[in-house]
């Protein structure tokens, strides 16, 4: 079957590797340029922390060694309380399990490789995906030389994420239920670079500074340096519009970050170029409709966006693939029965998770610090 999927992120790669292993033609579109040529862009998402729902889908494509020989082993976290004091919890309870820090980039490249190097399959970036007619599968591009209209497509794939162009075509359907919400929280990178080599924090551990109503986590990178996540409100007192001057900037993390303050020599730059991004939730359905001529689904972060405080945007994706795949074996490859199958089985878990990973967000600015450690950090809630 001729496959079109759209978005060459992280859902879009393995999924056109689980497609072209059952022998499926995929053409890969992406709107951006390639990223293993082009660079990560400046303070988005630059680290995430895979955890055993990704790597098993990894495995099973013979990827998840390659992905972990550049990523760092984080068995527990580690609360920093404003007077400097560190507290570990182990996540699992004989503290042998660990989720991984890995670099978005690298990840993402790894993924590229594999579909690229799969039979029947071909990669097109710097194609942006405009127009989608659901009952032909007529797709239209935007290009550096223009508009430009492929081929009918057999089947559609979206995996063009939270603002998914994909979705947006199925949304004039009739019948399709959809809601966004975004928190009133944004989200900030910083660095706190590698000193003399080496690292900062211990780098065996994913660092959460719960400040009650706000909080800043870091996760390790090879080379000694973190990268961390001002999760802050986006008004109020303590937000990123109340704090808009490097001297307010400054005071606050001298108060409330002391020691990450330390090791951050290029604060108040980071602070000043790198945006704030949104925090938003995303819910629909159907996520597939099957039209005249063709059949349009969704995958990933297109069917469902979550925010990141549980960790499981991109492992949920990828445990997408896995399901999709299983689907399609189980229905002969016949798309439309296999992604109504798929939507059966994920849709519940894709909502479950959305909510626990609201409810986590509570949970690690808030509840992970004890009451003692609340005492000495002189939390101020919200
Ligand atoms: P995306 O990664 O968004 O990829 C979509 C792709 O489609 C992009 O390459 C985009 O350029 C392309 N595209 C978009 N529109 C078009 C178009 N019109 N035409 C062609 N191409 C298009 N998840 C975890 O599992 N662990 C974490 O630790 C974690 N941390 C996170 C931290 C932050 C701050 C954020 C914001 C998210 C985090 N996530 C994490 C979630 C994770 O990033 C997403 O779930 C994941 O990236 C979804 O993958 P995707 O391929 O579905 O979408």
């Amino acid at each position: 079957m001729k496959v079109t999927v759209v978005g060459a992120g992280l859902v879009g790669c393995l999924l056109t590797c689980y497609l072209a292993r059952r022998g499926h033609e995929v053409t890969l579109y992406e709107r951006r340029a390639d990223p293993r040529r082009a660079g990560a862009e400046r303070g988005r998402s630059i680290n995430l922390a895979l955890s055993e729902r990704g790597l098993d889908a990894l495995r099973r494509v013979g990827l998840d060694q390659r992905v972990l020989e550049g990523a760092l082993p984080m068995p527990g976290r580690m609360m920093h309380a404003v007077d400097g004091g560190l507290t570990f919890q182990h996540y699992s309870a004989d503290g042998r399990r660990a989720i991984n820090s890995i670099s978005r980039g690298d990840l993402n490249g790894i993924l590229l490789d594999a579909a690229e190097a799969m039979p029947g399959v071909e990669v097109r970036f710097d194609h942006r995906l405009t127009g989608l007619d659901e009952n032909t599968g007529r797709l239209t591009f935007e290009t550096a030389s223009g508009p430009v209209e492929v081929d009918k497509a057999q089947v559609v794939l979206g995996a063009d994420g939270a603002f998914s162009a994909v979705r947006t075509h199925m949304q004039w359907r009739p019948g399709f239920d959809f809601s966004q919400s975004y928190l009133d929280y944004g989200y900030k990178e910083l660095t706190i670079p590698a000193r003399d080599g080496d690292y900062a924090f211990d780098p065996g551990a994913l660092h959460i500074w719960p400040r009650g109503s706000s909080m800043m986590i870091a996760l390790p990178n090879p080379g000694g340096s973190f990268t961390c996540t001002l999760f802050w409100p986006k008004s109020g007192p303590g937000s990123f519009a109340d704090l808009d001057t490097p001297v307010k900037v400054k005071e606050h993390f001298t108060r409330h970050y002391p020691d990450a303050y330390a090791v951050m020599p290029d604060l108040l730059d980071d602070y000043e170029h790198n945006p704030v991004g949104h925090l938003v939730t995303v819910r629909c359905s159907p996520w597939h409709i099957a039209g005249s001529e063709t059949v349009v689904g969704l995958v990933g972060d297109a069917a469902h966006a979550i925010v990141p405080f549980y960790g499981q945007g991109a492992n949920c994706g990828f445990e997408d693939c896995v399901e999709l795949d299983r689907c399609l074996g189980e229905k002969g490859d016949d798309f439309a029965a296999a992604l109504a199958l798929f939507e059966q089985r994920r849709k519940r878990n894709a909502d479950t998770i959305a909510d626990l990973a609201l409810d986590n967000f509570i949970e690690m600015r808030d509840r992970v610090a004890s009451k003692a450690f609340l005492a000495r950090t002189k939390v101020e809630h919200a």
